[in-house]
């Protein structure tokens, strides 16, 4: 089974206990492991596969819970980093219908030092990077540059989720996708919500977007639609994998969640590049990722209401 490194930031999330409030009306919040390349090297290791996590964490009570809250989830945790700067925190509510409001205070994870040490263990495995915060600049950006160019140079497979949060880039949305699409070119498998898709390539009809998107580079899209399923996209093939009937009731760290159980089943391939020649098993993947994202949104948090492999596959 191939390791697959996720790369990026951990972060307290804040989570306003009263629902369908707004951050400017919530008024208590309950501390939560975050971060979205954190929560898919838990989805990961939940399901029995070998997820790394590489970020950095405060030195401090919060970057201790957090490491703590990945080792509890068997994830390798071992090139992971503190730093003097505080931990990195997200404010969250959310409102009436499960949707997210964020506010991030950014410390720790930006401090991220590159480790020339893991360019080696890349080679033929899996690399994820996660870019809500890995953009903004920092030794985390330094470090993706770097650990991009590593896993090029390794043979790694390498997926990419932009992680696109509006209220980081308000004004900067350009900033955003150009430096998403650096890495979108050089990516074997990228994640998209719908907007993201839309706001990378410029164009609202999704099917063309991902055309557009497959012309910069990268040959498998998942577009992830929340309860409608999921677009798989390649070059010559576009599939509405439909999603699972669930109730949810938090949507947070589905897409985590997906995209996970999508690199689980592709690092348990002998050939992680057989995916990309292999439509229908591509599809099969999906909807078995698609179960993973559902059952996720039937609890609440992103990290405890990950599922183990038997909620995934067994049931
Ligand atoms: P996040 O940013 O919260 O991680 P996302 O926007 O990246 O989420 P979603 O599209 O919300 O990702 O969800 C990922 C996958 O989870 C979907 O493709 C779908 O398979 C599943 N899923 C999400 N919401 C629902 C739902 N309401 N009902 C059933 N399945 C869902």
């Amino acid at each position: 089974m191939k390791t697959i490194y996720c790369i990026g930031e951990l972060l307290i999330d804040f989570v306003a206990i009263k629902q369908g409030n707004d951050l400017s009306k919530a008024k208590e919040f309950t501390k939560k492991a975050g971060g979205a390349p954190a929560n898919v090297a838990c989805a990961i290791s939940k399901l029995g596969g070998k997820g790394q996590f590489i970020g950095a964490v405060g030195n401090d009570p919060f970057g201790a819970f957090l490491l703590n809250v990945l080792k509890e989830n068997r994830v390798d945790i071992s090139l992971s980093q503190r730093s003097k700067t505080f931990t990195t925190m997200a404010f969250v509510s959310l409102a009436e219908d499960g949707e997210r409001d964020f506010v991030f205070s950014r410390g720790a994870d930006k401090k991220l030092k590159y480790d020339s040490s893991l360019k080696k263990q890349l080679k033929g495995n899996i690399v994820h990077f996660g870019a809500a915060t890995g953009f903004l600049g920092g030794g985390l950006e330094e470090s993706y540059d770097r650990y991009l160019f590593d896993a090029l140079t390794q043979n790694a497979f390498i997926s990419f989720d932009p992680n696109f949060r509006e209220d980081l880039w308000k004004g900067e949305e350009e900033t955003f996708v150009r430096k998403s699409l650096r890495f979108i070119e050089k990516s074997h498998l990228c994640k998209f919500s719908e907007e993201e898709a839309q706001l990378i390539s410029g164009e609202s009809d999704l099917e063309r977007a991902c055309n557009i998107i497959h012309e910069i580079g990268c040959p498998t899209i998942c577009v992830t639609l929340g309860g409608k399923g999921t677009l798989v996209s390649t070059a010559q093939k576009k599939t509405i994998v439909e999603s699972i009937k669930v109730s949810p009731v938090d949507t947070t760290g589905a897409g985590d969640a997906f995209i996970g159980c999508l690199l689980y089943q592709i690092a348990n391939l002998g050939d992680p590049y057989q995916i990309l020649t292999d439509y229908d098993q591509l599809l099969e993947m999906v909807a078995i990722a698609n179960k993973a994202g559902a059952v996720t949104t039937t609890g609440y948090g992103a990290i405890p209401s990950l599922p183990d492999y038997d909620a995934v596959f067994k049931n």
